[in-house]
């Protein structure tokens, strides 16, 4: 079995983490209802996109993640 030869170091470790850090998801205010949506997606609140209705309102977009 192949084994490492050294420990990694504490250091070397939060190198490795350095990208491991979450970002704060992007968004936007919809232009219908001002609520909040994730940029280029259908509005999960009111079902616009691009300013006209393209899901029945009332009704969640499948696949579409509130935020
Ligand atoms: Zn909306």
């Amino acid at each position: 079995m192949a084994v490492p030869k050294r420990k990694t170091s504490p250091s070397r470790a939060g190198m490795r983490r350095s990208h491991l850090a979450l970002r704060a998801e992007a968004h936007a205010e919809c232009g219908n209802c001002g609520e909040l949506k994730r940029p280029h997606h259908v509005c999960a609140h009111c079902g616009h996109y691009d300013n006209r209705e393209v899901v029945a309102s009332g009704k969640t977009a499948k696949g579409v993640v509130r935020v």
